[in-house]
């Protein structure tokens, strides 16, 4: 069985331990590789390594470190065909998904940044009484990077190119569940000249090499994707030692549609929004609110079209959704739609694990799912499901559509559709969100501040957030009268 290394001072080993972990292609459900099961002693490794790259590697020009990360962009874009094919195996999304999105967004992240950095100033700030204050914003050392499996090599590289523009070494770890990518990074960053110890990439679990770097006194900040309960557990062990932390949680997000909209144009749009990667975005909408004068019209197009959705083979073009990423987490979806009937839901479509024949029959796939009739202090409209199961409710005013929307502990994003643009401000403006789309879904612009409020986390990520994040203010005055 091939076997995934670590990259740990600028060379790929073996785990101190000897010890593998399989990793399962989900369209399949056969091993694929096996990963390294990093302990702290390989996280150890890893903090040593990247602390004596550091003094280096922070007084590189901006300049220097920018063409390094521009030639990690440009590796990652001479493989991405390679990239796509893998990205798919390893997580069930289908091809058309990791070639159009995941693969050429992680060469995005490593440019974006490259660029950026290069623009990134601090403020002066003077005093009429004969001084002057100015900022010094310096890379905080060795930080840690920890991301999860829904969006691979999106999610690793959107912290590791801001954490290296910036100046720091990075001990980073990807999901357990879908190393594959982030190994290839690791060749890519040898091919680039990355000086050693400078990017630091281990492999395992969670509560193993996860729990290692987030404990590591050595370890000054914590950038985090993942569940909130995992957060919750980061920032239990990282609050007492005083780490920066960023922590990018889970989500129950309303898609909010307005009686004014065409519904031919906004029905495929929502399907897209819910069922992308087999709703596992922690972006995508869960729960549609849509205005009671168009709510039966719009439940007649929208099941329709869901019932048009192709689940299969993700290496098939025709397929818009894939398999889950695991059989733990399929059988998560099916608790939640048994627990959706339970509580008094209306199965309008989906529901059932759809089983594939041929190569792919030990696959983890499942139906689109469509319920009404939940209330909206139910487990199912409040509880992150991260997988095609959404709810449709009803709303009558503007007021009722503000009170859904808010009505769970998260706030990651939301979306209007509307052709009101006044109403879209006052949303806008009430819905308990970090990101707000108003006729769109997905469209990023890596300048904005990206993140949530309540549960769905702490901290913002993206442009000059991702920066600032990533280097520590110190404040000079030097009084001169
Ligand atoms: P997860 O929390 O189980 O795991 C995320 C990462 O944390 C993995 O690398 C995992 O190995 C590691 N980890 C787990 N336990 C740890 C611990 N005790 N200490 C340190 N590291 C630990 O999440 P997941 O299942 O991989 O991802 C799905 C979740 O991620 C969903 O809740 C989704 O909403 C969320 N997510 C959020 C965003 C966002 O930007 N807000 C983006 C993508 C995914």
């Amino acid at each position: 069985m091939r076997k995934i290394q670590n990259y740990i001072n600028g060379t790929l080993c073996p785990p101190e331990s000897g010890s593998y972990l399989p990793n399962i292609q989900p369209f399949t459900g056969e091993v694929m590789s096996e990963i390294p099961d990093s302990d702290e002693n390989d996280v150890e490794k890893a903090v040593q390594a990247a602390r004596r790259a550091f003094p280096a590697w922070s007084l590189t020009p901006a300049e220097k470190r920018a063409d390094i990360l521009e030639k990690i962009a440009a590796g990652i874009e001479a493989r991405l065909d390679f990239l796509a094919e893998l990205e798919m195996l390893d997580s069930g999304k289908p091809l058309w998904l990791t070639s159009e999105v995941d693969i050429p967004r992680g060469a995005a992240n490593f440019r974006f940044f490259s660029r950026a950095v290069s623009q990134f100033a601090s403020e002066s700030h003077f005093m009429e009484t004969g001084a002057i204050n100015y900022t010094l914003r310096k890379p905080i050392g060795v930080v840690g990077c920890i991301s999860p499996w829904n969006l691979p090599l999106y999610l690793f590289t959107w912290k590791i190119a801001p954490a290296l523009a910036a100046g720091n070494c990075v001990v980073a770890k990807p999901s357990e569940l879908t190393p594959e990518t982030a190994a290839v990074l690791a060749e890519i960053c040898i091919e680039a000249g990355l000086p050693p110890g400078v990017l630091n990439i281990v492999h395992g679990t969670g509560a193993r090499a996860g729990n290692a770097i987030v404990e590591h006194t050595e370890i000054k900040a914590i950038s985090f994707t993942g569940g909130t309960k995992t957060g919750e557990m980061i920032a239990r062990s990282a609050a007492p030692r005083f780490k920066k932390l960023s922590l990018e949680l889970g989500g129950k997000n309303p898609a909010i549609i307005w009686k004014d909209v065409n519904l031919d144009e906004v029905v495929p749009q929502i399907r897209r929004l819910a069922f992308t990667n087999q709703g596992q975005i922690c972006l995508c909408g869960s729960r549609i609110l849509v205005h009671a004068d168009i709510y039966e019209a719009f439940k007649e197009k929208f099941i329709q079209a869901v019932n048009e959705i192709q689940v299969g083979d993700p290496r098939d073009a025709s397929n818009f959704m894939g398999a889950l990423i695991s059989e733990a987490h399929l059988e998560k979806i099916v608790f939640y739609t048994n627990l959706a009937m339970e509580e008094g839901g209306i199965l309008l479509t989906g529901g059932k694990r759809k089983v594939l024949t041929g190569e792919a029959a030990g696959g983890y796939y499942f139906e689109p799912t469509v319920f009404e009739g939940l209330n909206q202090t139910s487990r199912t409209n409040t509880e992150e499901i991260f997988g095609p199961v959404v709810t449709l409710q009803k709303f009558a005013s503007e007021e009722e559509a503000v009170q859904l929307s808010n009505a769970t502990g998260y706030g990651l994003a939301a979306t209007l559709w509307t052709n009101d643009l006044k109403l879209a401000h006052r949303l806008a403006e009430q819905v308990e969100v970090g990101i707000f789309w108003v006729n769109c879904w997905l469209l990023r612009d890596l300048r904005t501040p990206f993140g949530g409020v309540k549960n769905s986390g702490v901290g913002r990520e993206g442009g000059w957030e991702a920066l600032r994040f990533f280097t520590e203010p110190k404040n000079v005055c030097i009084k001169y009268r």
